[in-house]
């Protein structure tokens, strides 16, 4: 088939050609800009080149009902409705523009921390979208709030994420399920590695994921290897992130790898066999980051043990060993978690993990929800968080940003920067922690520069 302007087109998608497309959109360059020649730039580049999922500069006033919903360590997150939908395609039949999601919910992440490089967050969603995945977030594009002037990162919006999910399923989930999320997430994992693309900020909150189990892994800080750039000595004095899924090598200072992402990964499978977060019960301080990188892992209640597979275990502490070499790969827990949940979906055991699964289901099956439910409140101080732990992505000074006041945290002589004063702490008292610890050690560094004159 032919279009209008004379490009073949392909007639299974009816009234609209890609080429028509493509050149409408390059028309209208010189129509909008979100005042940064570099997120243009890719924007552009993103109408051009990708079939599947293409980035827009929507405008602010596309945006009804706006509503706040959370503050994290670099913005607000805020749910509106799109009034006139996304750009969809050209037809050339009416001669005007198709749009979807009209009146749909997005969901709005409004950058205030001016570190975060939202040109290299937009060049990543790029490289994702040039393939097709079923796995990650759907990133509709850029806008900017007019009274803040800041860039808002517009996402299709996902009724809820994983620790929601496991609040309100963890009693009746089975094995099957368990697998099929894990096997969602690995898989994701695995696409994104490779492509030489790291997460570096893989936790359940950041795992979207709605009632009818359809999963998206929010990209949120995933970089490109290679662009994860270090100082002149290789270390790095600043992670964001939560300190329970942050590896011990990265806690340290060094570079995040792929392998940090599999760290990153066992946090998640502990907590879809427990219903808790790792090291729910203590303060996310730097204590904790010590006693992480001397080794110290979240356990599993012993009362739960019959209700996981041993083999599970041995691997979630796999990924969880202080070498990362010694870790898993993405797409080793790809496979296994793919082969597990066909296996499962279709009864068959015919090897020792499924062995293993199949008793343990059938012990988890045979202790009744209420006495469940018993054991966990009578373990744990349940759903009782420590008040000073975190799981909001924040800025956290690694040990190799601390080491001249490390001695002095370790003797309570100085405050320890990345001790949470309230549970929900905000972006801007983070800050003024950061410049106090930078005062201090700067005077530290006065101090020692007099003493070696
Ligand atoms: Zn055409």
């Amino acid at each position: 088939m032919i279009c209008p302007s004379g490009h073949p087109y392909n007639s299974l998608l009816n009234r609209f050609c890609l080429s028509c497309t493509k050149e409408h959109l390059i028309q209208e360059f010189k129509t909008w800009s979100s005042g940064d020649a570099n997120i243009d730039k890719i924007v552009q580049k993103s109408q051009i080149n990708c079939r599947y999922n293409k980035l827009y500069w929507i405008p602010y006033d596309n945006f009804q009902n706006i509503k706040h919903i959370a503050d994290g360590g670099r913005g607000s997150v805020y749910s509106a409705e799109l009034e006139n939908g996304i750009k969809w395609d050209w037809n050339f039949i009416k001669q005007e523009w198709e749009y979807h999601s009209i009146g749909k919910k997005v969901a709005l992440k409004e950058i205030t921390d001016c570190r975060y490089d939202i040109a290299e967050f937009l060049k990543v969603i790029k490289t994702t979208h040039d393939y097709y995945y079923d796995y990650f977030a759907t990133y509709y594009g850029i806008s900017k709030n007019p009274s803040t002037q800041n860039y808002i990162i517009v996402m299709k919006s996902v009724n809820g994420d994983l620790p929601n999910y496991l609040t309100k399923t963890f009693w009746d989930l089975g094995w099957e399920t368990k697998i099929g999320i894990l096997g969602s997430i690995a898989y994701g994992l695995e696409s994104l590695h490779d492509k030489n693309l790291v997460h570096c900020n893989l936790h359940s909150g950041n795992i979207l994921i709605d009632p009818d189990l359809d999963l998206r892994i929010d990209l949120d800080s995933c970089k490109l290897e290679n662009d994860l750039i270090l100082n002149a000595d290789n270390k790095i004095s600043k992670i964001y992130g939560s300190i329970p899924y942050i590896p011990p090598e990265v806690l340290r200072g060094n570079k995040f790898t792929i392998e940090g992402d599999i760290y990153s990964f066992s946090g998640i499978m502990y907590e879809i066999v427990t219903a808790q977060r790792p090291f729910a019960d203590q303060a996310h301080d730097t204590y904790l980051m010590i006693d992480i990188c001397n080794g110290v892992r979240p356990k599993v209640p012993d009362f739960m043990l019959s209700w996981i597979p041993e083999w599970y275990l041995d691997l979630m502490y796999r990924c969880w060993s202080d070498d990362p070499s010694e870790r898993p790969t993405g797409a080793e827990l790809s496979n296994l978690f793919g082969e597990a949940s066909y296996k499962l979906y279709r009864k068959i055991v015919d090897d020792d993990v499924m062995h293993q699964l199949q008793i343990s289901d059938e012990n988890q099956n045979n202790t009744s929800k209420s006495q469940k439910q018993e054991l966990f409140e009578l373990f744990s101080h349940s759903n009782k968080l420590h008040p000073q732990s975190c799981y909001i992505s924040r800025n956290i000074h690694t040990l190799h940003g601390l080491h001249d006041l490390l001695e002095e945290i370790k003797s309570g002589k100085s405050p320890d920067p990345n001790l949470l004063l309230k549970s929900n702490e905000s972006t801007t008292s983070s800050v003024n922690i950061d410049k106090e610890v930078e005062i201090r050690s700067k005077k530290k560094n006065d101090i020692s520069t007099m003493d070696w004159e």
